[in-house]
């Protein structure tokens, strides 16, 4: 049994990780300021005699005696992390030098919740480790994707400079039940657009591509990583390398919820990237690790979490 720290431990993936290690007999310490996370995703969690929370800023130094830290605070969603870049900034930056900090007074062991907007707009396809990414520093996207790479600097800066064990791993995008009505990205959006009846907003030509990870999937990912030998240092990807355009992503919502809900084209925002597909040799053969969930059967489960959370009773 391990003493772990999440952070950004009320948010999507977050509340769903702090469960799953509390489930494997750890004692989990969360961390997080709300400011996309909802305290109602920890409510089920709140009594657990192996969990406690704080109610933090990740910006600000934190110290308690961990043997792993799972660094999951930031902003994911662009509606999110646009809405106060320069926080979002702050919190990859600061965040992630306050956690390795605490990762080299402890001696715990590392890990990064990077992502794919690492490689930006991607000039190779689909995306392998080794790829160093084609991002601007300058657009509305910056504040996560420079950020994120920076902390990245940070983790191997830390490791070279102060022999820490760390872990990065760069998700792709990831979906499931848990995940906020407003949360803005892709897959919500359309379910609720969908379940609600109005119109699904395709961003461009709908054209560009994603590869969706069901929410279980990934956080088995990351708990393999952390897992992993300790050779297992570098960034590793972990997504579903089944590619859908943003259109096919749509008729699959509209086929599994029924809707009769039209689809409209509104602009495609800028720096948004045309492609997004994991290269996941790295996680099958060092992990051992492939995602299960097909994203019919993703998307029906979602379906059923947020057609629960729109009901009436649930929104009062
Ligand atoms: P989320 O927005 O649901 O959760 C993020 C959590 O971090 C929230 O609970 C939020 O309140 C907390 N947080 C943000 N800033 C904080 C701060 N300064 N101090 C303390 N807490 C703070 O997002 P998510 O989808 O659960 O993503 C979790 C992590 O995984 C993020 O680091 C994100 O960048 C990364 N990630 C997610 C995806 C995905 O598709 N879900 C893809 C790539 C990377
Ligand atoms: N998108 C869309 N309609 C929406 C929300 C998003 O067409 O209501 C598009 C968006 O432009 C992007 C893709 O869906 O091309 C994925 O967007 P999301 O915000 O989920 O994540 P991203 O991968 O862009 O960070």
């Amino acid at each position: 049994m391990a003493r772990i720290l999440v952070t950004g431990g009320a948010g999507f993936l977050g509340a769903a990780l702090c469960e799953k290690l509390l489930r494997r007999g750890d004692s989990v310490v969360c961390l997080d300021n709300f400011w996309t996370g909802r305290p109602d995703n920890l409510r089920r969690l709140a009594t657990h005699p192996r969990f406690v929370f704080y109610e933090r800023d990740v910006c600000r130094p934190f110290d308690i005696d961990v043997d792993e830290i799972f660094n999951l605070a930031s902003p994911a969603s662009p509606r999110h992390y646009q809405a106060d870049p320069v926080n979002t900034l702050k919190t990859n930056v600061l965040g992630v030098l306050n956690m390795l900090e605490l990762a080299r007074r402890t001696g715990a062991k590392f890990l990064q919740a990077s992502t794919s907007e690492v490689y930006g707009n991607p000039h190779i396809h689909p995306q392998a480790e080794h790829y160093c990414g084609n991002v601007s520093p300058v657009g509305i996207r910056a504040c996560y994707d420079e950020g994120k790479r920076a902390a990245e600097t940070a983790i191997y800066d830390y490791r070279r400079q102060y022999g820490l064990n760390v872990r990065v791993a760069r998700i792709f995008n990831t979906y499931g039940p848990g995940m906020d009505v407003a949360d803005g990205r892709v897959v919500a959006n359309f379910i609720v657009q969908a379940l609600r009846g109005g119109d699904i907003t395709i961003y461009g030509d709908g054209r560009q591509t994603r590869s969706f990870c069901y929410r279980d999937d990934l956080l088995e990912g990351l708990m393999c990583l952390m897992d992993a030998p300790d050779d297992v240092t570098f960034p590793v990807n972990i997504g579903n390398p089944q590619e859908f355009t943003v259109r096919q992503l749509a008729d699959l919502v509209l086929e599994a919820t029924g809707s009769r809900s039209n689809m409209i084209h509104m602009p495609l925002p800028s720096d948004d990237p045309l492609q997004r597909c994991p290269d996941i040799t790295l996680a099958r053969t060092r992990l051992n690790w492939v995602p299960r969930i097909a994203l019919r059967e993703g998307l029906r489960r979602t379906i059923g979490y947020l057609e629960e959370q729109l009901k009436p009773a649930a929104a009062a």
